[in-house]
């Protein structure tokens, strides 16, 4: 599933081709993936508007309409955006096309459909519960460590609440397992029973591999690419996440696997205490 760096590239790619083209036509091709308002309501909201800046926020990606109004897409486990050119064909679980006034089409595409897209107006943003919840972004400049300890409240798992999107925005499975790590913290301690420097050491672990990871376009697990169709290279860098049975980067010490709150968890039994 597509985490705070795979969303963030895909961001940064949006930025830099869609602000300042105007949609021409909107279908949906598969009505359950459309959120909010009904899918009729979406296809014609959206005609005529024209993209903006293009945010994100946790695992959501926010493209603001100069018109006023956000188009939301959450990527899901297998969702992916596309810009395709006139000519080219839309691929197949190609769940919703926009039409731009270039001829270009941004597609959504989803063979799983756990992903959504949704249409907010202009002021409706905190209505929509999924983004109203979350809690803060590990990267914004305000999140310092005491922001962290706050997130860590409560005796459950680390892990579980560094993946919570209501304790902190972006994390999934791949990442949390990768910070647990670098900061040498073992997944399954209790949030609340993390020294503060421990604390600090895992805020930093968050930036620096979150940073890293969108520097090197992702973690490519399974299916996902960015919009130009490229996977990302961080899982070549990934020191726990899919190693299991293979040496520590850091003491050599075979990778254990464990399930933690039915995900699969990784770690180094000698680095992380
Ligand atoms: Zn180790």
């Amino acid at each position: 599933m597509p985490e705070l760096p795979e969303v963030e590239r895909i961001r940064r790619q949006l930025q830099q081709s869609l602000p300042g083209l105007r949609i021409r036509e909107v279908e949906v091709l598969l009505a359950r993936v459309v959120d909010f308002p009904n899918p009729e309501e979406y296809e014609r909201v959206l005609v005529g508007k024209t993209v903006g800046e293009v945010k994100r926020r946790g695992k959501y990606l926010l493209l603001r309409m100069q018109e006023g109004g956000v188009l939301l897409f959450h990527l899901g486990m297998t969702g992916r955006l596309v810009v395709v050119s006139e000519r080219e064909g839309a691929p197949l679980h190609t769940r919703v096309a926009l039409r731009l006034e270039d001829g270009r089409r941004l597609l959504f595409v989803d063979s799983r459909t756990f992903g959504k897209t949704a249409f907010l107006p202009p002021g409706r943003k905190d209505l929509y519960l999924p983004i109203k919840r979350l809690g803060p972004e590990p990267l914004d400049p305000a999140f310092g460590p005491r922001e962290l300890a706050k997130a860590l409240r409560g005796r459950g798992p680390v892990k579980s609440q560094l993946m919570d999107q209501s304790r902190l925005a972006g994390l999934g499975n791949i990442y949390a397992d990768e910070v647990l790590h670098r900061a040498g913290i073992h997944p399954c301690r209790p949030g609340n029973s993390l020294s503060f420097p421990e604390i600090r050491r895992l805020h930093r672990a968050i930036r620096e591999v979150l940073t890293d990871a969108v520097n090197k376009g992702g973690s490519t697990i399974r299916d996902y690419v960015d919009l130009r169709g490229e996977a990302g290279s961080f899982q070549e860098h990934h020191a726990v996440y899919g190693r299991a049975g293979k040496p520590c980067p850091r003491c050599g010490k075979p990778v254990e696997r464990t399930k933690l709150s039915g995900r699969s968890t990784h770690f180094c039994p000698a680095c992380q205490r």
